[in-house]
């Protein structure tokens, strides 16, 4: 049987390909790209288990006349270190990437140390990437080094 290989075609907007499979999901909240589609009205496309050649299977997210922002790349690159951002305008692809895991990441993720000051005030989490296979994040606080799991996203709705 011959499976689609992908999803609608968006006009303008970006694609998030190559994300393994079970993971579009989490983007989805992480991105809170249920929030911006009630808000815009937009096309928010979220394939799931889609053939892929490098992958087996994998996810595939396409959303209307978005453009992520670092902080957005950032977290996708820890959830989906092997995606490709496309980014569409008038049907023509403008840009195609790999994302990069950065060195550091701001307040997407959850300190797993309940004493931690951010898990009682007001603190923007901050983390230092400092393992990449498997990814391991330190607090920029409290200094816990974390990973697998541990490594909780915030999650927008
Ligand atoms: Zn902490």
């Amino acid at each position: 049987m011959d499976r689609p290989v992908t999803i609608a075609k968006i006009d303008s907007g970006i694609v998030i390909d190559h994300i393994p499979a079970g993971k579009a999901f989490l983007i989805s909240q992480v991105l809170g790209l249920n929030a911006l589609a009630r808000k815009t009205g937009d096309i928010i496309a979220i394939g799931i288990n889609f053939e892929s050649q490098s992958l087996n299977k994998k996810d595939i997210i396409k959303v209307e006349n978005l453009s992520l922002t670092r902080n957005m790349l950032n977290v996708v690159s820890l959830i989906a270190p092997l995606a490709t951002i496309t980014r569409i305008e008038n049907s023509k692809v403008i840009e195609k990437h790999k994302v990069e895991i950065p060195d550091r990441i701001g307040d997407v993720v959850i300190c797993p140390d309940r004493f931690c000051i951010t898990n009682h005030e007001q603190v923007l989490c901050k983390f230092s990437i400092v393992g990449k296979s498997p990814l391991t994040l330190r607090c920029h606080y409290c200094e816990t080094e974390f990973f697998g799991p541990l490594i909780r996203y915030k999650e927008k709705s």
